[in-house]
């Protein structure tokens, strides 16, 4: 059987929009060319390509020379679903999927007419799909999936596992590349799940390779592509990384309404003027009007999160304590006309529903109705803040056993009057940690009261912050 990897690479940007790194060294040797070594250490794989645009034909060149790889050019553009793709895995950047509208890693770098078209020239049974700068691709696991492939595939026609983003490649049949090509799918469409036809998750079927332990445990982007992965790849030892890289991630919500805010538009746009990687809206979307939407997607704001919270008007009525839930779905879809309109995807609409009593009833039509409608739908715990507020969760999903809450080393919360707390759970400010009217978020970030209060998580105590002890959040992500 005749496996051939196939690298796509742009020089100039990245998959996820951000600034090209292929080009730029990491520890003697340029970001592709560390990419394809990895590679070309798999025993399994009968040719490797680079496959570039023709304008960077001598960037190419140069990412190849001396190494056992044919470079190939083309000039077939994107793929029509890149935009989409862009937004939506911006908020899943450390995990294989869980992306919005059911993306995964595999989207971030297919491009099946350029595999497709390789894959029948060269007479290829299967093709990897290798991220252009999967630095860290382990050739062994890669060898395993590749032998996993060969005997699968008389009846399946992929093979994927599941590890952190860069450390594995998806392998396609060339026919299922070309059913891709007809269909205009992208891989992550392909595996979504579809509750019109339901069927199991497809890493119950064959064609998932299921890795080691450590490996499926593994969590963290291993593609060198934003700052904060660059960082962890060059640098595993290092012990923080700079605060402001190129993937940070606003989101304009909280307790209440960001549209009712009389500067929001003001503040998407000075987003988008500080070059923010990602940004999304957090809202009710009761006052989601023209000159709303307007706004959103002229500054191209990446995902609008809805809060739902019902697929009927009386638990709408129930939970919100108002009457609007017509009014919503109104809006909801004069967006969605808008962006027929426009031919653009953004923002992603993703609505979202709390698991509680109340809303036991629903969260299967309620699921399966955004599933249909937009390809995603967010079905959330309900938090009670530590205690601070009434507790509407079915059952507590805390594991048995604590340990360090992540999200002190993933988030700030920035309040509407300048107050950055510990974590959004203290959603009054009681233990603020400063104000960015007297300080940089940088210099509160780093600063003495976060990182003791980080320290005493990973020592196991958790009494740093007062709320940290009568939480249930800690292990969510
Ligand atoms: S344990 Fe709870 S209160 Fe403490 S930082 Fe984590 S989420 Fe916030």
């Amino acid at each position: 059987m005749k496996v051939i990897a196939v690298v796509t690479a742009d020089f100039e940007r990245g998959a996820l929009g951000t600034r090209s790194r292929l080009a730029d060294d990491l520890g003697g040797g340029t970001v592709v060319r560390r990419t394809l070594e990895r590679v070309l250490k798999c025993e399994r794989v009968a040719s490797v390509h680079l496959v570039v645009d023709t304008a960077q034909a001598a960037a190419g060149q140069a990412a190849v020379e001396g190494l056992a790889v044919k470079l190939e050019t083309h000039h077939a553009g994107d793929v029509p679903w890149f935009n989409y793709v862009r937004s939506a895995r911006k908020w899943s950047l450390d995990a294989w999927r869980g992306g919005l509208g059911s993306t995964c890693v595999f989207d971030e770098s297919l491009h099946p007419w350029l595999l497709e078209a390789l894959g029948r020239r060269e007479q290829a049974d299967g093709v990897v799909d290798v991220p252009a700068a999967a630095v860290l691709l382990d050739p062994r696991l890669l060898d395993a999936m590749i032998g996993h492939y060969e005997t699968t595939a008389d009846d399946v026609r992929m093979t994927f596992t599941q590890s952190a983003p860069g450390l594995s490649a998806a392998i396609y049949s060339t026919p299922l590349l070309g059913d891709l090509v007809k269909a205009c799918h992208s891989a992550g469409r392909m595996m979504a799940y579809n509750p019109a036809q339901p069927r199991r998750d497809m890493i119950m079927l064959p064609c998932f390779y299921p890795p080691e332990t450590d490996v499926r445990r593994a969590f963290g982007r291993c593609v060198a592509d934003t700052d904060a992965a660059v960082d962890r790849i060059a640098a595993c030892l290092r012990e923080c990384r700079v605060a402001g890289g190129d993937d940070v991630r606003v989101v304009l919500g909280g307790f209440g309404d960001p549209l009712l805010h009389p500067e929001w538009p003001g503040y998407v746009r000075r987003c988008r003027e500080a070059g923010i990687f990602a940004v999304a809206v957090r809202t009710p979307a009761v006052t989601l009007d023209k000159a709303a939407i307007d706004v959103l997607e002229e500054n191209q704001v990446d995902v609008l999160n809805v809060l739902l919270d019902a697929a009927t008007p009386e638990t709408y009525r129930d939970l919100h304590q108002a009457d609007h839930y017509d009014r919503v779905l109104a809006n909801l879809d004069a967006l969605l006309a808008s962006h027929q309109a426009r031919q653009q995807p953004q923002p992603l609409l993703a609505c979202e529903m709390i698991k509680a009593r109340a809303t036991m009833d629903e969260i299967e039509p309620f699921y399966d109705k955004w599933i249909g409608k937009v390809g995603s739908a967010v079905i959330v715990g309900p938090s009670d803040y530590a205690g601070q507020f009434v507790d509407r969760a079915v059952m507590d999903m805390a594991p048995p056993t604590r340990f360090a809450c992540e999200r002190l080393f993933t988030r700030a919360l920035v309040l509407a009057d300048g107050r950055v707390t510990v974590c959004d759970q203290d959603y009054r400010g009681r233990h603020a940690v400063g104000s960015l009217a007297d300080s940089s978020l940088a210099a509160l970030w780093t600063g003495e009261t976060l990182t003791a209060t980080r320290r005493s998580h990973q020592a196991g105590t958790y009494d740093a912050m007062p709320l940290c002890r009568s939480c249930r959040e800690w292990h969510r992500p």
